[in-house]
């Protein structure tokens, strides 16, 4: 038997990056202490917030590992705090097999932590289900490219319809160090100026965008793995299955290449993000200061904000899938 570094009983998971073994116990209070000093970090609660003037927090809520533990964790540090309030937003994409039971572990995580929660489906929404789109596909594009363009904007509309100030996702490490390195691969520095001031830097060092409600990802220290093993210790309902459809290619590359690198050199990462978000802020700053940020606009046929001009990504989608 292995012991826990902190204490004498039996340790379930070995941090090789951190070379801390960890029982049950303290494994979880890790995790929480991640998240509360990341909320700290980013400035998430301003000092505006009152009783009387609350802030309220839209959180993702899929029915996956991540977003089920990222509701738990802030349900736990936030429920008595009357400066917050919270709501659980579940977006149901059309995908038989697979969504209807996500939903089901999103609805029962709601009631056992009372909690706020709304459900909206495309299909309401846009009139499609993912798996017509899929079948249809006028634009030739993988399935989640699509299904992208509409959750991103049904997630927007719904936070601003709730009043929302922040809107809170579950990506965890993992998510966010592959998403950094496919922004260094493709080149793509304006991407990474956009990450930053969407929802990587702290609220203090970001830049105000009245067009889009600001982002949070309390869970983005927290690799993959601890956050099924702490949703897994914890008992809690997540829904585990992969969307039949996925399909983002090139990120499974990176996803595979990070894991192997972590592997013989543990630790990677996190140095990744490190570096990341200090070159991120620079030239986010960069081009504040020097005029280039893309201008904003708002979609001649919905009114949501764009910076294409004209009709935005979501309406041309929409008028080629109506066009099949
Ligand atoms: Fe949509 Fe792709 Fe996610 Fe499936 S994997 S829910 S198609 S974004």
């Amino acid at each position: 038997m292995t012991e826990c570094t902190k204490c004498d009983r039996e340790a379930v998971m070995h941090a090789a990056y951190s070379g801390s073994h960890l029982c049950e116990t303290h494994f979880c209070a890790s995790v929480e202490k991640r998240v509360r000093r990341r909320i700290r970090e980013d400035d998430l609660v301003p000092g505006d917030a009152t009783p009387e003037d609350p802030e309220t927090w839209v959180i993702g809520l899929s029915g996956g590992k991540d977003s089920v533990v990222l509701t738990t964790i802030l349900d736990d540090i936030f429920e008595q705090d009357p400066r917050i309030e919270m709501v659980a937003l579940t977006i149901h994409e059309g995908i038989e097999g697979y969504r209807d039971e996500s939903v089901d572990a999103c609805v029962e995580l709601a009631e056992d932590l009372d909690m706020r929660h709304e459900l909206v489906t495309y299909e309401d929404e846009f009139g499609v289900r993912m798996d017509d789109v899929v079948e249809d596909d006028p634009e030739g594009m993988a399935a989640c490219a699509y299904c992208g363009v509409f959750r991103r904007d049904l997630l927007e509309s719904y936070a601003d319809e709730f009043g929302a100030d922040k809107l809170l996702t579950g990506h965890n490490l993992d998510d966010e160090a592959q998403t950094a390195l496919m922004n260094f691969l493709e080149g793509d520095v304006r991407q990474m100026a956009k990450h930053f001031d969407a929802s990587i830097g702290s609220f203090d060092e970001r830049e105000e965008q009245d067009a889009f409600i600001p982002r949070a990802k309390p869970l983005r220290d927290v690799p993959e793995k601890e956050v099924a093993l702490y949703c897994h210790l914890q008992n809690l309902p997540a829904h585990i299955t992969e969307c039949p459809h996925s399909s983002e290619a090139y990120r499974g590359e990176i996803q595979r290449l990070l894991f192997d690198l972590e592997e013989n050199h543990p630790g990677t990462r996190h140095s990744i993000m490190a570096g990341y978000e200090e070159l991120a802020g620079i030239v986010a700053e960069r081009y504040r200061d020097d005029g280039t940020k893309a201008d904003l606009h708002e979609c001649d046929e919905c009114g949501s904000t764009t910076t294409t001009g004209g009709r935005c990504r979501k309406c041309d989608l929409l008028a080629a899938l109506e066009a099949v």
